[in-house]
């Protein structure tokens, strides 16, 4: 795979055979994948054959390799010219997403209740492969009120404030959601998990501010140096999963019938303005305001411990998720065009001033959460005006390893002593699942952010430091 560095931290793949549009890569030399290992350059070289699409197809500079699409992939089509959407290009955890919350409490004063506090989160928040979770809903007529109307459903049913709301994309609701797309086994697999992180590489983490980058939008998101904060990634579990899998399947069958060839099955798709592709995102809605009600529980899980243990609160900074697909207008060419919008392991950064963004962010741009690992360094980002890829950004550090690869290098109990020796209290849910999430399995984080706002993709506001995390 040939790339020429055509600005700084910013490579492009050169548009040839059935590809429409060229391949744009943001990264380092450092930070390109290896080719020898990971087909992620050649998956971006793919997304760019999908009707419809504009542009490029853009790879963050976490770039790796997934299903179909990359994961660091971000890739639109223009929904009036038959641009499609494609399931691979959101992801299997659909809505998967990270939330960032304010602790009114200082890291001076973490110690004293850090054991208290780390064992009531590993008690209160469910996760692992196993089934508990925060809301057992039994009843398909209140589940089919989640998927339609994500946090703001929980949120009226006592579990939040509505601060919070203003504080999530799309105030907590993606419209358009229509349970009716979604499959009895779709339902059946989400119905016992409202409210649990799933596995290994989903978490909540205590974390602190350990340095501000600029205070001016730091303070608007009410962060500080030295606040403790608590981040929660997760997603719509097996529902969105089965989503995902039920629309792949449909999608091979219509692409003939739609004359669409990809150069990998795993691209399945079907015009935005289809039956299959309308069917697709109403369902896909659905799973993502599922994942939203899922964060927005895991949230009062933790806020009843905080209030327990520390006599303090915890504000939503921002709730974002980073596998979603969006129908958005952007200028392209100088025209105004309503495009799908893929994000698969990326982060929407609206700038400051979009109108979608509440008041009191209108001025500094919209939170954009970057995990880093646990043991390493997590990131707030803002959007930047005039920023290329569709005002998306990173989504985390990116793995450089396997999961399988990496148990071959640590053991899970080691993991968890060394990561306590630093003063990172562990709470797992498997050594093996602890394993596969060594912080050696990943890029470098800073690297990422240092690059991505390097590319002109994002600026960085704060940096966050683990202190302790519960584990999927
Ligand atoms: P993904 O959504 O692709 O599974 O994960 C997003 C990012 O989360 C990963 O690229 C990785 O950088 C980060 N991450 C995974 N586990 C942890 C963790 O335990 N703590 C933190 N802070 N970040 C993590
Ligand atoms: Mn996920
Ligand atoms: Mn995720």
């Amino acid at each position: 795979m040939e790339l020429v560095e055509e600005a700084p931290y910013r490579f492009r793949i050169e548009r040839r055979d059935t590809m429409r549009v060229p391949g744009v890569v943001f990264a380092s030399r450092a930070l390109i994948p290896d080719v020898g290992e990971d087909r992620s350059l050649e998956q971006v070289a793919n997304v760019a054959t999908l009707p419809g699409i504009v542009g490029a197809s853009y790879a963050m500079p976490d770039v790796h390799w997934g299903y179909g699409f990359p994961i660091g992939g971000v890739a639109a089509t223009d929904v009036d010219a038959g641009g499609v959407v494609s399931p691979g290009g959101v992801g299997f955890d659909i809505s998967c997403g990270v939330r960032l919350l304010a602790a009114d409490l200082h890291r001076d004063d973490l110690p004293r209740v850090r054991e208290a506090l780390m064992d009531g989160l590993d008690a209160a928040i469910p996760r692992g492969m196993g089934r508990g979770s925060v809301w057992h809903l039994t009843d398909r007529a209140e589940l089919d009120a989640v998927l339609r109307a994500g946090s703001r459903y929980a949120v009226e049913r006592g579990h939040g404030v509505p601060r919070d709301l203003d504080r999530c994309e799309d105030y907590g609701a993606v419209g358009d959601a229509d349970p009716a797309q979604v499959s009895d086994r779709a339902v059946q697999r989400g119905q016992g998990q409202v409210g649990s992180l799933g596995s290994g590489n989903h978490f909540l983490e205590v974390q602190a501010v350990d340095e501000v980058h600029d205070e001016r939008v730091a303070a608007a998101f009410g962060l500080r140096a030295g606040q403790v904060c608590v981040m929660i990634h997760c997603g719509s579990r097996g529902l969105g999963h089965q989503i995902c899998t039920d629309y792949v399947r449909t999608m091979e069958r219509t692409m003939p019938r739609d004359g669409i060839q990809v150069p990998d099955r795993q691209l399945a798709c079907a015009p935005v303005d289809s039956a299959e592709g309308r069917a697709y995102l109403a369902a896909m809605a659905a799973a993502a305001n599922y994942a939203r009600a899922n964060r927005q529980l895991l949230t009062e899980a933790a806020r009843r411990i905080f209030a327990r243990v520390t006599g303090g609160g915890l504000d939503l900074v921002y709730d974002v998720s980073h596998n979603l697909a969006k129908i958005e207008t952007h200028r392209v060419d100088g025209v105004e065009r309503r495009l799908c919008v893929h994000r698969k392991g990326a982060t929407r950064a609206l700038p400051p001033g979009h109108a979608d963004l509440p008041a009191d962010l209108c001025p500094a741009g919209q939170p954009a959460l970057i995990p880093g690992s646990m043991g390493t360094a997590s990131y707030v980002l803002t959007g930047v005006a005039g920023a290329p890829a569709f005002a998306s950004t990173c989504h985390g550090a990116g793995r450089t390893r396997s999961r399988k690869q990496a148990t071959k290098t640590v053991r899970g109990q080691d993991l968890r002593r060394e990561l306590e020796s630093r003063g990172i209290a562990v709470r797992g849910a498997s050594w093996r699942g602890l394993a596969e999430e060594t912080p050696e399995a990943y890029k470098d984080v800073t690297e990422v952010v240092e690059v991505a706002e390097g590319a002109g993709l994002c600026r960085r506001v704060a940096r966050l430091v683990p202190l302790g995390v519960v584990k999927g």
